[in-house]
């Protein structure tokens, strides 16, 4: 039997940063170094793999639709050679990455795992050796045809995954998913979870930005600050409402604004701020009013899988009310009808 083999990019992220005066920052050329020498990873009994350091690496928090990009088609253009794919990252926007490629990667049938860690590499104590141990494993032994993001001791559904933590270990959860697999002694695959591969070839859809913003409403927050926010050129807002999707209903000019917006061919996405649950128009008066203005609801979207998933929609240059439809139909398993 030819052994499996996986494809390792590095992107930038915690994992492959050195201290520097200003705090960490990722080394072109160390991580790598690290992991030709790791003794796990070279074993016989474990995949061949290639790594592919990145020219400019980042920390996560520069990460931009064109890197988004950059990787969707890296994998593109390797996809034949391996049989799965482990992109390395920063935590703080890996939740968006991994969203982002699920529904950029069109017809996708292997295994991409996006994973970093909280400590560097090279340090004591660093978490990243098993998360990319773990991950490599995963790409290369399992029937994964998804974009999924692995920490810690959890394999997440890309688009469902948020990051919870900003320094324990444990740092992402998926709030209205189940892990697609459990890792202790024993790797647990929810095999029943995972979305159908496709028999059709890869497709990479490029992702340019609208104008769209993410606004979390407050008590307090005045019917100007969002007329200001959905003034033109704004195509599309995510409102993070409170609870099952309600927002201030007494305030007419509030829903006033938000009407005219929708009006215009604005999409306006209803997500909930509550970390786990679901948008529910029809449960209270003050949410009703928000689909009454024209307000979608996002359901039980994560608000990385809601902003990722409209960049996508309008970059297949989608009519409004397409997007619409689309936006509340479930296209990566991100959503929950
Ligand atoms: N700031 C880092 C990044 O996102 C944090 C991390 O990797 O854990 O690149």
């Amino acid at each position: 039997m030819t052994k499996r083999s996986v494809y390792i990019a590095y992107t930038g992220g915690t994992i492959g940063m050195k201290k520097t005066s200003q705090g960490f920052a990722p080394e072109a050329g160390y991580l790598t170094r690290e992991l030709k020498q790791l003794a796990e990873l070279n074993r016989d009994d474990m995949p061949n793999y290639e790594i592919h350091e990145y020219d400019n690496l980042i920390d996560s928090s520069n990460i931009t639709p064109q890197d988004w990009f950059k990787i969707a088609d890296d994998i593109r253009l390797n996809y034949h050679r391996f049989d799965g794919f482990v992109i390395l990252h920063g935590t703080d926007t890996m939740a968006y990455t991994s969203s982002a490629l699920s529904f950029m990667l069109e017809e996708l049938d292997k295994p991409v795992i996006v994973t970093g860690s909280q400590i560097p590499f090279g340090e004591l104590r660093s978490d990243g050796r098993d998360n990319l141990i773990t991950s490599v494993i995963l790409a290369a032994e399992h029937t994964i045809p998804e974009v999924c993001l692995y920490f810690h001791d959890r394999l997440y559904r890309g688009n469902r995954a948020q990051k919870i933590d900003a320094s324990n270990f444990h740092a992402f959860g998926s709030p209205n998913f189940p892990p697609l697999a459990k890792v202790g002694t024993t790797i647990e695959l929810n095999a029943n979870l995972l979305i159908s591969a496709t028999e059709r070839p890869l497709k990479v859809q490029p992702i340019t930005p609208p104008p769209i913003a993410v606004v979390s409403i407050f008590p307090g927050m005045s019917a100007q600050m969002l007329e200001n926010i959905l003034s033109t050129p704004i195509q599309g807002l995510i409102l993070q409402t409170f609870g099952m999707g309600n927002a201030p209903s007494n305030d007419r000019d509030f829903l006033m604004v938000l009407e005219q917006a929708a009006a215009r061919g604005v999409i306006i996405v209803n997500i909930s701020q509550c970390y786990r649950g679901r948008v529910d128009m029809q449960g209270y008066q003050t949410g009703n009013r928000l689909q009454a203005c024209g307000v979608i609801s996002g359901f039980d979207m994560t608000t990385e899988a809601a902003l990722t998933k409209l960049y996508y929609l309008f970059s297949l240059g989608l009519d409004s009310d397409a997007i619409k439809i689309q936006m509340q139909q479930n296209l990566r398993g991100e959503l929950t009808p």
